[in-house]
C-alpha cells in the first residue's frame, strides 16, 4: 500500500532529470556536450558502486563521462597530477573524486585542486565560500542541493521553520546548514545543527519542524524524537547484518522509518529519498558547468 506522506525522492529526481536533458538538448544545438570526469583511487566497494552507477545516469543523459581510476597505493602527487590533467582538459566541464581517499592522501588539498569552474561536487574552498556567503555563482554540494530541492519540490514550508540537521560533516551537515540560513528565497530558516558533543540531542530533535538526518547511524532517530507532523529527511547510508538477504546484509538509513512515519507529516524513504538526488544535482551542476564554459 503507498505511503501517503512519502517523498518519492526517484521521481523528483527524475523530474529534475528531464530539465537537465532539455538543457542538454540544448547544448547540443550549439555543438556542445557536457563532460564529466570520473576520479576513483582504489576499490572501495561502495564507491565503485556509487561511480557506477553516476557514469549510468550520465550515459542515459547524454553527458560525456569517463572514469580514471588509480591504484590505492597512488601518491598524492600523482592524483594532483591527473586532476591538473583533467583541469586543463577543455572536454572536461565536470571533475568528481570520489570520496573516500586513502588515509595517505590529504582530502583538503586534492578537493581545493579542482578547479572552482569544474568542481561540480562543490567542496573546493572557492566554492564552499561562496555558499556560506549565499553567491550563487558557485556551485552546492549535491546531497544538500538534492535535499534542498525535496523541500522545495514537496512545499514543505522552510522560512521560519525550525530545522534541526543531525551531523556536522562536510559533505552534508555543514553545507546543509549554510543553504537553509541563507536570507533568501526558500532559506531563512533557523538552523540547529548537532553533533556528538550535543546536549539533549533528543530535546533539539522535538522542537524541529524539519529534521534532517546525516550521522551514519543506523535507525538513530526515533518516533519519540520528533514532534508530531515534522518533515524527516533520511541522508544516511548504513550497511547493517541480514540474514534474510542474499548478500546477508542491507543498507538501511539513520531513521526508524517503520516507527517514525505514522507520526511524521513528510518523510523520504530510504532507498528512494536523497541518494536519487544526489546524482540527480550532480547532472543538473555537470550541465550548468558546460553552459557557463561554453558561453564564457
Ligand atoms: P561524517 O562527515 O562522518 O559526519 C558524521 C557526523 O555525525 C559527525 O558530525 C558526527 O559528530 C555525527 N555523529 C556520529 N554519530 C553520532 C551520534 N551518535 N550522535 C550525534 N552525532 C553523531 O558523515 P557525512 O559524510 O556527513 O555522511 C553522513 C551520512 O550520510 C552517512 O551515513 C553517509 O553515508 C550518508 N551520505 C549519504 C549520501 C547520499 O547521497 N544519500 C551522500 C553523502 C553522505 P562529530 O562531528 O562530533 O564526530
Amino acid at each position: 500500500m503507498p505511503v501517503a506522506n512519502l517523498i518519492d525522492g526517484r521521481a523528483i529526481a527524475e523530474g529534475i532529470h528531464a530539465e537537465t536533458a532539455r538543457r542538454i538538448e540544448a547544448l547540443a544545438v550549439r555543438e556542445v556536450k557536457p563532460g564529466l570526469a570520473f576520479v576513483r583511487v582504489g576499490e572501495d566497494p561502495a564507491s565503485v558502486v556509487y561511480v557506477g552507477m553516476k557514469e549510468r545516469h550520465s550515459a542515459k543523459l547524454g553527458i560525456n563521462s569517463r572514469t580514471h581510476l588509480l591504484p590505492e597505493s597512488a601518491s598524492e602527487a600523482e592524483l594532483l597530477a591527473l586532476i591538473d590533467r583533467l583541469n586543463a582538459d577543455p572536454a572536461v566541464h565536470g571533475i568528481l573524486v570520489q570520496a573516500p581517499l586513502p588515509a595517505h592522501i590529504g582530502a583538503a588539498r586534492v578537493y581545493a585542486r579542482v578547479r572552482p569552474e569544474k568542481d561540480v561536487d562543490g567542496f573546493n574552498p572557492v566554492n564552499v565560500g561562496k555558499l556560506m556567503l549565499g553567491d550563487p555563482t558557485g556551485f552546492v554540494p549535491c546531497t544538500p542541493a538534492g535535499v534542498h530541492e525535496l523541500l522545495i519540490r514537496t512545499s514543505v514550508p522552510i522560512a521560519g521553520a525550525e530545522v534541526v540537521i543531525l551531523g556536522r560533516g562536510n559533505i552534508v551537515g555543514k553545507p546543509m546548514a549554510s543553504l537553509l540560513i541563507q536570507k533568501a528565497r526558500n532559506a531563512n530558516a533557523t538552523v540547529t545543527v548537532c553533533h556528538s558533543q550535543t546536549r539533549d540531542l533528543p530535546g533539539h530533535c522535538r522542537r524541529a519542524d524539519i529534521i534532517i538526518a546525516a550521522i551514519g547511524v543506523a535507525r538513530f532517530l526515533k518516533a519519540d524524537m520528533i514532534k508530531p507532523g515534522a518533515t524527516v529527511i533520511d541522508v544516511g547510508v548504513n550497511r547493517i547484518p541480514d540474514p534474510q538477504a542474499k548478500s546477508g546484509s542491507r543498507l538501511v538509513g539513520d531513521v526508524d522509518f517503520e516507527n517514525v512515519q505514522p507520526k511524521a507529516g513528510w518523510i523520504t524513504p530510504n532507498p528512494g529519498g536523497v541518494g536519487p538526488m544526489t546524482i540527480a544535482l550532480l547532472m543538473r551542476n555537470t550541465v550548468r558547468a558546460a553552459e557557463l564554459a561554453s558561453a564564457a
